[in-house]
């Protein structure tokens, strides 16, 4: 079955009955012509509903959270309603009753315990995914199709890191295997929900927000997929933000390792984990539109076929905080200091999004999510109690007031002239540069700047590198 195809829908392709059924389309063209396999997110927002839904119920909000109940009630309901008809609909009616009640145990156990264990939390926020995945199996199998749903956690195996697990990719092969490929070769559509999954020890587990990406890529990996399309509501991954750029364009081929760097640096089209599944058999991912499924989109491939061709394209980052940490004397050791913040950002579980440091004070600096910045200080605070409380450090400094910028390119690499026109570029439009990290990859140079010098610096760059063109 050297022809597998996998597709993922994310949020906004599932967003509501009428995109279930342009999505069910494409689905099913594909369907026809070669063996598929589905992968669906939670329709839009709904996530962020389940989860507000916990926050109330460990709130003791009890009247909260039943207006969500009822509003996640309603929103399926409708979808099921206008999607099917008879008896299909009765019966399917049953199962997203069945999920909800699922969710519903939970949350009335989170609201009288007044907690919300990270690994309920993620038991119950697979209800998103478990919900569009019935209704969509459902609606395919109306259109005599032969669909049938699975939930993640029966096929992707992952450690036990809640909220933010990562897959164990033997385990999940054997699993996966076993479970879709005899259903592939009798002609079955399996439409699995992203985003969860389950410990060897069968505890469901997700993947972090937006992980259906990552769910599909998983698979698409141990299947030994052909390719991976990713359905969204852009038409590929752009030059830059077409918000912020107006002549942004829609790329037509990237390595992976842009795309990665692109993803891990703001860009939102693709879940940052998605591509490295897929870089040992080079599997194809191609970038697409549900809602304009006639543009082709972007293909994310090992190698382009025009080459590295310098800066590929910018991207940028608000919401961040740049922390430094800064010892207040020659006696401790800078390297020590920085291993240990590294153990505390770690501990939180939090990502590092550039760094910098200087030799002669020792200190440094680090920008992350403003999202993980109170599980940051935490840990950083308990870890040099001590030293901060003697003074050997100075306070913690945090500045909110920042952007990241990212310029990626596999062809930046030995281009020497390259940074002094970007940093003047910058410059021109006087926005200050607070810090500079190239990785030695030299794949991507990130740009710390003044929250308000973003915009001007996107555009500056992207013109600069002629990046629309
Ligand atoms: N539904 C999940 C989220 O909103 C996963 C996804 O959409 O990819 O984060
Ligand atoms: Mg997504």
């Amino acid at each position: 079955m050297n022809d597998l195809l996998v597709m993922k829908f994310g949020g906004t392709s599932m967003g509501s009955a009428e995109r279930i059924r342009s999505a069910a389309v494409l689905c099913e063209e594909a369907w026809r012509q070669r063996p598929l396999v589905v992968v669906v997110s939670a329709m839009a927002k709904v996530t962020d509903m389940l989860l507000e839904a916990l926050r109330h119920a460990e709130g003791g909000d009890e009247a909260g959270l039943n207006r969500l109940l009822a509003e996640l009630d309603a929103k399926h309901r409708q979808c099921s309603n206008e999607l099917l008809e008879g008896e299909a609909r009765d019966r399917t009616q049953r199962v997203l009753d069945g999920i909800l009640e699922d969710f519903t145990r939970i949350a009335r156990g989170v609201l009288m315990l007044g907690e919300r264990p990270p690994r309920s939390v993620d038991e119950a926020v697979a209800a998103g995914e478990r919900l569009s995945a019935a209704l969509m199996a459902a609606y395919l199998e109306s259109r005599g199709v032969d669909a049938f749903a699975v939930n993640g956690w029966d096929v992707i195996v992952t450690d036990a890191v809640f909220g933010n697990a990562s897959p164990l990719m033997e385990q999940t092969r054997e699993k996966a295997n076993a479970l879709l490929r005899p259903a592939l070769e009798k002609r079955r559509l399996p439409v699995v929900t992203g985003f969860n999954g389950a410990t060897l020890d069968g505890r469901p587990t997700t993947l972090g927000r937006g992980g259906s990406d990552f769910s599909a890529s998983i698979l698409a990996a141990v299947l030994d997929a052909a390719e991976l399309w990713i359905w969204s509501d852009v038409d590929g991954i752009m030059s830059a933000d077409p918000r912020l750029v107006p002549d942004a364009k829609v790329l037509e081929e990237i390595t992976y390792r842009e795309a990665a760097e692109l993803a891990y640096n703001g860009a939102k089209v693709l879940h940052p984990r998605t591509l490295a599944p897929l870089m040992e058999k080079g599997i194809p991912v191609w970038s697409r539109n549900s809602f304009n499924p006639s543009f082709p989109g972007t293909r994310i491939v090992p190698e382009t076929k025009d080459g590295p061709i310098g800066p590929r394209a910018v991207t940028s980052m608000l919401n961040v905080a740049l922390v430094s940490v800064d010892p207040a004397s020659a006696v401790l050791s800078g390297t020590r200091i920085m291993a240990r913040s590294l153990e505390a950002l770690a501990a939180a579980n939090a990502e590092v999004l550039a760094l910098t440091s200087s030799s002669y004070r020792q200190n440094f600096c680090f920008l992350i999510r403003q999202s993980e910045l109170p599980a940051v200080i935490e840990k950083l605070e308990e870890t040099f109690s001590l030293e901060l409380a003697h003074g050997y450090l100075h306070p913690i400094d945090v500045d909110l007031d920042v952007g990241l910028i990212a310029i990626v390119g596999e062809g930046m690499r030995g281009h020497p002239g390259l940074a002094g026109r970007i940093f003047t570029a910058i410059s021109r439009e006087m926005v200050n540069i607070i810090a500079i990290a190239q990785g030695s990859s030299e794949l991507t140079i990130a740009i710390v700047v003044r929250r308000e010098g973003v915009e001007k610096a996107v555009r500056a760059v992207h013109s600069e590198c002629a990046l629309g063109r």
